[in-house]
């Protein structure tokens, strides 16, 4: 096996896995390394998003989630009687500019398999029951010593990236001395899931429980499965709500014993934690080595997708045009950063407010900033500075937001999902066709960029089309799909080219 490689991945779990899969689509060179033989046979995550399934789409991966999912119909605050707090989220039957439903349910054992099935027919290298010793930055590769853990083997490796995907105690991250920000929750829960005996007609809508006896969520998740998450009281004994006639009172108000089976409880710290940095010269942290956010916005693993999709175009590129490394590197930490703090504090907000709500002796009464908050956290924000026209973005060209995806419709159904048609490079996409000087033909050409003239029925297919066209005439698309920018009567599509430029060359 050959030593030398383009980008060594620590931990083979759904994000490193991704991040893999990714590479691998670009010819780059890739080892994933892996302390474990089997992938982690419990589900943890239960929920994967819109944007997280186009990602998908942009590994060929998709359907490997599309197979084994089911849309989310919404979510409620309830009180201890089961009556509805508040205004409900309802997102049953939407499609979100990612041409997905905005969030959905699936079984994470099955995929997380069916996708190391998938590398390990591929071209990348893939090394398990192997962990990663140390690390040492040269000037510009980096060291890597591994040990076998069952023939006690040590081994060396070079490469010009690290990728830290080595989850919550990454080693990746101890070996660069790299600190974490605690964001203020550290409780224990005690996860439950159980599979259904028989079809059991009960709500689709995930509840976050404000009993003051014990707060709860209630997950309806992918049949024939059903999770439930309890808060574990400061006095309790640990072994005590393990048990199954424990968990069987827990599960009472929903289920009878006879109707379910328990695949497991678990007992699991829900941390709010950030790494300080995300990248130390060329090794960087992505998913929950980078990040740990307590799952009431189900958004943990989706922050990671998001994070090796951000970093992936960045590494291809990086490494085909010396010229960009710089910034375009740096801009990983700046984009993805804030946007998981995001994340994570407000995963908090939720926690907080089924406290506040469970405490309150009237709902009305809870002060209406954390309400606020509590419900907003479901809606992800943008991308705010970065790699932008301006270098922060601006909502009124669309910066900073995915850019819709082209979509076939028949009898209101989609029938295509169709960004392939943006290539994995950069994108112009323009209402009018395009010419480039030789000098922009030059600098398009190394960002591998498409040029996309749009249809007016193309747009008038897609309303989520229409409005961004609203924004302006010629948009350049990264590859993840954000938009840079947008030219318009403020903005020449030269000015665009310019700033881009700049930006990718700075030091
Ligand atoms: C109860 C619960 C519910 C959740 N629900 C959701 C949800 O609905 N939606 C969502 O998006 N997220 C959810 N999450 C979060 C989600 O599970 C995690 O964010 C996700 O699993 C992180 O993936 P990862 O690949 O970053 O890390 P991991 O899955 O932890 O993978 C890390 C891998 O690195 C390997 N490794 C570690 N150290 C080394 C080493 N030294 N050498 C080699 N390999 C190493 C490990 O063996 C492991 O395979 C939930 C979490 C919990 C606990």
């Amino acid at each position: 096996m050959d030593k030398n490689f383009d980008v060594v991945i620590i931990g083979l779990g759904p994000v490193g896995s991704l991040l893999a899969a990714l590479l691998n689509e670009e010819g780059l060179k890739v080892l994933g390394i892996e302390k474990d033989k089997e992938i982690f046979q419990l589900p943890r995550a239960i929920t994967i998003n819109d944007e997280s399934l186009r990602i998908m789409q942009s590994a060929g991966l998709e359907h490997v989630y599309s197979e084994n999912s089911t849309p989310v119909e919404g979510a409620e605050f309830i009180n201890s009687e089961h009556q509805r707090i508040g205004e409900a989220l309802k997102i049953k039957g939407l499609i979100t500019q990612n041409a997905w439903n905005p969030i959905s349910f699936f079984h994470q054992p099955t995929t997380d398999q069916n996708i190391r099935n998938i590398l390990e027919d591929s071209e990348i290298e893939i090394l398990l029951e192997e962990n990663l010793i140390d690390i040492q930055q040269k000037e510009s590769v980096v060291e890597i010593e591994t040990e076998n853990l069952i023939t006690n083997k040590k081994s060396l490796f070079t490469s010009n990236f690290l990728v830290g995907a080595d989850g919550s105690s990454s080693t990746v991250r101890n070996l660069l001395a790299i600190e974490q920000e605690d964001l203020d929750y550290n409780r224990e829960w005690v996860v439950v899931d159980v599979k259904l005996k028989e079809e059991i007609a009960m709500s689709q809508m995930a509840a976050q429980i404000c009993d003051p006896k014990r707060l709860a969520t209630y997950i309806p998740a992918h049949l024939p499965y059903k999770r439930w998450e309890f808060l574990i009281l400061d006095d309790e004994d640990k072994k005590e709500i393990e048990k199954e006639e424990t968990i069987q009172r827990l599960i009472e108000p929903w289920l009878k014993p006879d109707q379910y089976s328990i695949l497991r409880s678990a007992i699991y710290k829900f941390h709010a934690v950030l790494a300080k940095d995300f990248k130390v010269q060329n090794c960087f942290l992505i998913g929950d080595a980078a990040h740990q956010t307590p799952p009431f916005m189900g958004e943990g693993m989706n922050t990671g997708f998001r994070d090796a999709s951000n970093l992936a175009w960045k590494l291809v590129l990086a490494l085909k045009e010396k010229d960009f490394v710089t910034a375009l590197l740096n801009s990983y930490q700046t984009e993805r950063r804030p946007h998981a703090q995001f994340i994570v504090e407000n995963s908090v907000s939720i926690g907080k407010l089924m406290a506040a709500y469970a405490a309150a002796e009237n709902p009305d009464d809870v002060p209406e900033e954390l309400v606020n908050k509590g419900y907003a956290s479901y809606i992800i924000p943008n991308l705010h500075e970065g790699l932008f026209f301006g270098g922060i973005a601006d909502p009124s060209m669309g910066s900073g937001s995915l850019f819709p995806q082209f979509i076939e419709i028949k009898k209101n159904k989609i029938i295509k999902r169709k960004d392939n048609l943006l290539g994995s490079g950069f994108a112009i996409i323009s209402k009018k066709e395009i010419e480039l000087s030789r000098e922009e033909e030059d600098f398009y050409n190394k960002l591998n960029t498409k040029i996309i003239t749009i249809e007016e029925d193309q747009i008038l297919q897609n309303h989520w089309l229409s409005s961004y066209m609203q924004m302006g005439e010629t948009f350049i698309v990264r590859p993840d799909k954000y938009i840079f920018g947008c030219s318009s009567d403020r903005v020449s599509f030269q000015e665009l080219t310019i700033d881009l430029k700049n930006r990718l060359r700075a030091r």
